[in-house]
């Protein structure tokens, strides 16, 4: 009988290693930049694996797409900058404070978890000071929870900085510009799959290297058309601080991501244009890279399983 009961016991053991893990979940909140266009937010993207909720960056409206995906501000588990700059962080105020409320669209338990770059951990002490008077008429009238509107926040360097429930997250630096530094690009790795999130960065072969066999690529790009270039000194700075598409394409080529994404998509025309130039952008990236290829929308998500699937804002399933 105990003989027959260690069998059992040995079996399920060995099924439970052996059997895959859930799909990850991917949803670009955010693939836009500075620019308060409605249509594209500014830099944010969501993995989800296990039971882990995590959000990379916390750009404009990071709250309001998790809203829209009913997933409550205080489930993330969390949070990852890339680097400094505004359009990576306007969101965090408002994730932050917001997630705090008592509310079941909100609810954080526990101090927001923070990873980024040196300055992280003194921009949280600024923000505590800064909204000093929110915090106290909120704990004083509304009775939250003190601790939950404290920060776990910590300035990392290169290498493994986060390893919770077979979720494995590792923080690579990227070319931003000699000013912007350091920054970071970001490994997520869960049940035997990768996915890669660039940051923003000029072209880097470190990327191509950490994206080596990834399921998922996701990459920023500036599309700006050469007139541009030449005529607006502004344009030439963005550039230079950005990937092109061509350059784009030669990582994307190199590294061999099941699928390659673009998000946080810069792009500059003569003629004004309303949206992304989504034509030329994937016309330039065809110069070097041949493979799967999607320009990134807000609410664009991935299912990473044995396959990669993609689904446009609307749920529709895409073909890359
Ligand atoms: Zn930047
Ligand atoms: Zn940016």
């Amino acid at each position: 009988m105990i003989k027959t009961l260690v069998r059992a016991g040995l079996v399920l053991l060995a099924l439970s290693i052996s059997a895959p893990a859930e799909p990850m979940k991917v949803t670009l909140l955010g693939t836009g930049v500075p620019t308060p266009r409605p249509t594209s937010f500014s830099a944010s993207t969501l993995v989800e694996a296990g039971n882990e909720k995590l959000l990379f960056d916390l750009g404009r409206g990071s709250t309001m797409q998790l809203y829209k995906l009913k997933i409550p501000l205080g489930a993330v588990s969390a949070n990852f900058i890339t680097h400094l700059h505004s359009d990576h962080l306007v969101g965090l105020p408002d994730m932050w404070l917001t997630g705090w409320l008592a509310t079941p669209w909100a609810s954080r338990k526990g101090p927001m978890k923070l990873y980024g770059p040196k300055g992280t951990v003194a921009m949280t002490e600024n923000l505590t000071k800064a909204f000093a008077d929110d915090i106290r008429i909120r704990i004083d009238d509304e009775h939250l929870d003190p601790v939950a509107v404290t920060f776990a926040a910590k300035d990392i360097e290169a290498g493994v900085i986060y390893d919770n429930n077979g979720v494995k997250v590792t923080a690579i630096e990227v070319n931003h510009g000699e000013k912007i530094k350091p920054s970071f690009g970001y490994v997520v790795e869960y049940g035997g799959h990768k996915i890669v999130l660039s940051g923003d960065t000029k072209y880097d072969e470190r990327i191509a290297t950490a994206a080596d066999g990834a399921d998922l690529l996701i990459h920023e790009v500036a599309v700006i058309e050469p007139e541009v270039l030449f005529k607006n000194p502004v344009y030439k700075d963005i550039q230079a601080h950005h990937t092109s598409p061509e350059e784009a394409g030669r990582i994307f080529a190199s590294a061999k991501p099941k699928l390659a994404v673009y998000s946080h998509i810069v792009f500059g025309t003569v003629k004004p244009v309303p949206d992304i130039p989504e034509e030329t952008l994937i016309l330039r990236t065809r110069t070097a890279y041949k493979g799967p290829l999607l320009v990134g929308r807000d609410m664009m998500s991935f299912r990473i399983g044995d396959s990669v699937e993609a689904y446009g804002p609307d749920g529709a399933k895409l073909d890359p």
